[in-house]
């Protein structure tokens, strides 16, 4: 299929836009509120914001980063959240094509992109989103079919197996409680839609993903602060980065011996 420039730019928007949302949904789905009412509003004085507020990006820059009623703090995530989209959407794009894969691809990294940031706020994983990958799993064996039924289980028992083996062995070592089951749950779910490799590729992405990111986090922070980092974020991220460039990673890999 050739490569066509102005998908590229659609799809770059339209992850944007879909950022924007996704946006909405971190944060009001751990909060159980409604992701359709009320329309966005600023989380510090409740003004509702009005489109030129909701321009992916280019409202957070041309606010300089704080709401137009208040001059409250707008979190730089919010738009790091919206390029993140668009930059995967993008990728997938580039990488996949105008294929019936793109489209689970795409809705598969939409999941993880949300469950990262639920995760770094909240510390859990809602079921729905766990559910949402299951049913997306099973659909792509049946519709996209480039992941046989023998490597999506091989794929899930490796992720879950892996998870749950850690965790019990961090509750048996440090006599509290492990890594929790939302991790296990996660790449279970992962695993079933990845497939034997792309599986095992992400959880060594997250694993070198997660090693950098504590040194650095651990460095900056205090003694006195909470030292615990989720591990889930770097899962749902290692799984993200494996849906899109996994082939191309294992591919290298191998070639190198
Ligand atoms: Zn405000």
């Amino acid at each position: 299929m050739p490569f066509n420039i102005f998908y590229l730019m659609l799809f770059f928007v339209g992850g944007l836009v879909l950022g924007s949302f996704y946006n909405v949904c971190i944060f009001r789905i751990p909060r159980e509120e409604s992701i359709a009412f009320p329309a966005s509003h600023c989380t510090s004085c409740g003004h509702t914001l009005g489109s030129a507020d909701l321009f992916p990006v280019f409202s957070w820059l041309f606010l300089k980063g704080k709401c137009r009623y208040c001059n409250a703090k707008i979190s730089a995530r919010y738009p790091f959240v919206e390029l993140l989209t668009g930059i995967v959407f993008a990728g997938a794009y580039f990488a996949f094509g105008l294929t019936l894969a793109l489209a689970f691809h795409l809705i598969f990294a939409s999941i993880l992109i949300m469950v990262t940031f639920i995760d770094i706020d909240h510390r859990i994983i809602p079921d729905r989103f766990i559910i949402a990958g299951l049913v997306l799993a099973i659909g792509s064996l049946f519709l996209v079919r480039d992941v046989s039924w023998k490597e999506a289980l091989i794929g899930g028992a490796i992720g879950g197996g892996l998870l749950l083996a850690v965790d019990l062995l961090g509750r048996l070592i440090f006599k509290k409680e492990g890594m929790g089951l939302g991790d296990v749950k996660l790449m279970l779910m992962a695993g079933l839609y990845l497939g034997t490799v792309k599986t095992i590729v992400a959880l060594l992405a997250a694993v070198w993903i997660g090693a950098i990111a504590g040194v650095i986090i651990l460095k900056r922070r205090k003694d006195s602060e909470d030292r615990y980092m989720p591990f889930g974020p770097f899962l749902a991220l290692g799984s993200m980065i494996s849906v899109l460039a996994g082939k191309m990673i294992a591919d290298y890999y191998l070639s190198l011996f």
